[in-house]
């Protein structure tokens, strides 16, 4: 077993109630619900002090990894590193209370009968009182709710409550602190100052956190970096940017922006699709290969442009409009996202073009070039 010397060293002593921020390390993890596979072989790190979201699609197994990194569910096979050191694994499987290792709730699970400090209190049961007290007290403060010690969760808005969860998650100063879609029930226009709250927290107390979100914004807002999950594998993983710009399948592609997709061929070294036509890169003369044509690449214009276009219909969505057009060649509607109001009304017949870094190519097995 090899440690990097980077990480920070671990001390998972609650008494002391220090520790500092520690790398999570995933091991070709498998896990299967009674018969059926769920994850099929998961090798991830989460660097120490990173915020890393878990980003997939409901049923691609980013709860089932937080539950094993938690320890309320054991592996089949592979190995969960601390810092380098086996906590789950062939030889060792240490209970969730000794990982040091935090897991926040997506219903927040506050205890309704419990004072707002005693909530927060809850988990600190292996330090003297006094000491349980002050560090409660100090992780209210640091939520920017200490005026509510006394009071019942049933007086907290939304927004409040997921800010006692976080006290309460991060009061024995955890390691690590895994979050399983924190924000989801929220109202949406409060989730953007909450969750700009929480990363201020994070950043703040420095811990490694894994956040599991199926919002692929939300990750962008908030991770250093993302792993996208399908199907309990691994699709890829890196930051926002390089996700967004470089996916490495159509699947990756469709899951940070919206896309429209083509079949064609490379011929003379170009692939030419019904919106415009793209270097082939890598691909070979004669390749099929599928093509992602970004929505907000798409640039409609009433005379400027390469492609004559029909608009068939306009969706006003506030800031931006929703196009669907017919392009000649092309059997399937184009859609394109355009500015508001940026094509007079009652407009038919338009002009396409595209930026080529918004087309995307792939091989027709789902690979990037
Ligand atoms: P996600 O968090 O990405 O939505 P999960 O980790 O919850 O995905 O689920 C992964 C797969 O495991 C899904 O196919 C789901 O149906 C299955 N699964 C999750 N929990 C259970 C369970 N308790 N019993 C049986 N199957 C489960």
């Amino acid at each position: 077993m090899v440690s990097d010397p980077q990480d920070a060293p671990v001390m998972t002593t609650r008494r002391a109630g220090v520790s500092f921020a520690a790398s999570l390390t995933f091991e070709d993890i498998h896990h299967s619900y009674h018969a059926k596979e769920t994850i099929k072989g998961v090798s991830l790190a989460a660097k120490a002090g990173e915020v890393l979201c878990l980003l997939g699609p409901s049923g691609s197994g980013k709860t089932t990894l937080l539950r094993i990194a938690a320890g309320i569910e054991k592996q089949s096979a592979g190995r969960l590193l601390l810092n380098g050191q086996e906590i789950s694994g062939p030889s060792v499987f240490l209970p969730p209370e000794k990982r040091g290792v935090g897991l926040m709730f997506q219903d927040f699970a506050l205890f309704p009968h419990m004072s707002i400090r005693d909530n927060v209190r809850f988990g600190l049961t292996a330090l003297p009182k006094k000491e349980a007290l002050n560090q409660a007290d100090a992780a209210l403060e640091r939520v920017g709710l200490s005026h509510y010690a006394n009071q019942y969760p049933h007086v907290l808005s939304g927004g409040e409550q997921q800010r006692v969860a976080l006290a309460r998650a991060l009061a024995p100063r955890p390691a690590v602190l895994l979050m399983d879609e924190p924000f989801s029930g929220l109202d949406s226009r409060l989730k953007d100052s909450i969750r700009a709250d929480t990363l201020a927290i994070l950043r703040e107390t420095r811990a490694t956190a894994i956040v599991v979100t199926h919002d692929a914004e939300e990750a962008m807002r908030m991770a250093d970096r993302i792993a996208l999950l399908q199907d309990g594998r691994l699709v890829q993983v890196g930051t926002a940017d390089e996700l967004y710009r470089h996916p490495r399948n159509l699947f990756a592609a469709g899951f940070f922006s919206e896309i429209n997709v083509f079949n064609a061929q490379v011929r003379n070294g170009r692939v030419d699709t019904p919106v415009g036509t793209v270097a082939a890169g890598r691909h070979q003369e004669g390749e099929r290969v599928s093509v992602a044509v970004r929505l907000s690449g798409v640039r409609v214009g009433e005379e400027e442009g390469d492609i004559p276009a029909r608009i068939l219909s306009r969706r006003f969505i506030g800031v931006v409009e929703l196009l669907e057009l017919a392009v000649p060649r092309c059997e399937d509607v184009v859609r394109a996202r355009i500015r508001a109001d940026q094509l007079p009304q009652g407009l038919r017949d338009v002009m396409l073009s595209v930026n080529e870094r918004d087309i995307l190519l792939f091989e027709k097995d789902g690979s990037a070039s």
